[in-house]
């Protein structure tokens, strides 16, 4: 058994984990990362959209640098029945601006690429074994036991992702309640750069993002994903725990071969090969499942604090966790200059955060879970677009029917009350 001591010990390298490494390493303090996976990028999964703006912050040249897949142009949201699906699409050069750019991105060449920087600045990596336990001495946090080895810091950042049963095991975080996350699982499958473009109507180099509702989950609460990649796409589904089994009653495993077997998707992934499976849980209960941030020589964030907002038309947890691990990290420094690593000495992390995007979506937010978490988005209203729009555009020689008639019918179908609050939810959350 060998014993080593650090300034900060980072317990994860995903991307919270590293960014927080990077930020701490440029600024000369002896830091070592333990990941549990074989490298990092390993265990880690992610739909696949990356909004830049803080991965920017911390590396500015990301563009030339990193290994992003493609630059995101279009956003398409599918209402789906069985048999097709009522779709928005949207492009506009003004979400192609720099500020707001945003790139399809395969976490098993990101995590890794970050963790590099994370490297050359000066941080080290162990990399295929597991932080167990956590040293405690003086009622607070000084180090890790992970195998044989025990590491002690003045600090110790949990960036274990979103279990963080260290932290659970400290008392800083409840277990996870299962409408609190949902579970994702996801296929990366390979195509030809050119038929990627081709098939989703983009330039080389540009991408499209698109979300679903309805039939892959049967109804329940969740919904499919696609993003494309710079040689394929990655796809699947995800479905909040509190509503597995409910609906059509649909498996989960089951939801990922309804969406790719769905008539809209079928035809884009065609000749595709699965080159990677994953499943993963997500935290969806933003602010309302926050555990504590910060306690006498210990720090939570990204996943691990449950900085994940969905939105139902956009899902973002990558670029919270990349700035609260910048965040935790630049709380660090400032606590080894004051050699003050007491949790009133690291409160200044939530006061960071506070005036950070991290809190103040979260904060603005704060009422979305409620509002996804509501059925009919999910059954209902796919099945009443349709039901107008097939009204609409079917012709076959009979009498024609009229377009109010559709809208009142459908209305009725979803229960004007419940429509009406539907509405009223809605314009009370955004
Ligand atoms: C299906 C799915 C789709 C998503 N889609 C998007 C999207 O399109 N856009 C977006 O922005 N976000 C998306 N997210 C959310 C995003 O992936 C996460 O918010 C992000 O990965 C969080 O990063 P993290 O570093 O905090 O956690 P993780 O990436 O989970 O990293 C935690 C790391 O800690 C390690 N670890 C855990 N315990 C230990 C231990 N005891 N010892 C050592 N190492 C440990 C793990 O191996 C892992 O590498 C999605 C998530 C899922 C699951």
């Amino acid at each position: 058994m060998s014993e080593e001591k650090f300034d900060a010990i980072v317990v994860g390298g995903g991307l919270t984990g590293s960014a927080a490494a990077y930020t701490l390493a440029k600024a000369g303090l002896e830091t070592a990362v333990v990941e549990r996976g074989t490298a990092c990028g390993a265990k880690n999964v992610t739909g696949g959209r990356l909004y830049a703006h803080s991965l920017k912050r911390l590396i500015p040249d990301i563009a030339e640098s990193a290994p992003l897949e493609r630059h995101i142009v279009k956003e398409r949201i599918f209402l789906m029945t069985e048999s097709g699906a009522t779709t928005v699409e949207y492009g506009d050069a003004r979400l192609q601006e720099d500020a707001c750019a945003s790139y399809s991105v395969l976490r098993a060449k990101l995590d890794p690429w970050l963790a590099e920087r994370a490297e050359e600045a000066g941080a080290m990596y162990v990399t295929g074994i597991r932080v167990d336990k956590l040293l405690q001495k003086n009622g607070g946090v000084c180090g890790v036991i992970a195998g044989e080895d025990v590491l002690c810091a003045d600090v110790v950042l949990l960036a274990d992702g979103v279990h963080s049963l260290l932290a659970q095991k400290l008392g800083m975080k409840k277990a996870l309640a299962p409408h609190h996350a949902a579970v994702g699982v996801k296929e990366v499958i390979e195509l030809d750069e050119e038929t990627v473009s081709e098939r989703f109507g983009v330039a080389p180099g540009q991408g499209v993002a698109c979300l679903a509702a309805g039939y892959p989950t049967g109804g329940a609460v969740g919904g499919g994903f696609l993003y494309t990649n710079r040689t394929g796409v990655s796809l699947g589904t995800v479905v909040t725990l509190s509503h597995i089994g409910s609906g059509a009653g649909v498996k989960v495993p089951d939801m990922i071969e309804r969406f790719k077997a769905h008539p809209v998707i079928a035809p884009l992934i065609a000749g595709g090969k699965t080159v990677e499976y994953a499943a993963h849980l997500v935290p969806e209960g933003g602010r309302n499942m926050m555990p504590e941030l910060f306690w006498n020589g210990v720090l939570l964030a990204g996943d691990a604090a449950g900085f994940v907002i969905n939105m139902g038309y956009s899902f973002r947890g990558m670029d919270f966790a990349i700035e609260s691990g910048r965040l935790a990290a630049e709380t660090i420094i400032r606590a080894k200059e004051r050699n003050d690593f007491s949790a009133d000495g690291l409160s200044h992390y939530r006061s960071l955060l506070e005036r950070s995007f991290v809190l103040r979506d979260l904060r603005h937010y704060q009422n979305m879970p409620a509002l996804m978490d509501t059925r009919q988005i999910y059954d209902e209203l796919p099945a009443a677009a349709a039901e107008v729009l097939c009204g609409l555009f079917r012709v076959d020689g009979s009498e024609p029917q009229r377009p109010s008639k559709l809208i009142v019918a459908a209305a009725r179908s979803l229960g004007l009350t419940e429509l009406l609050k539907l509405g009223a939810k809605a314009w009370g959350t955004l």
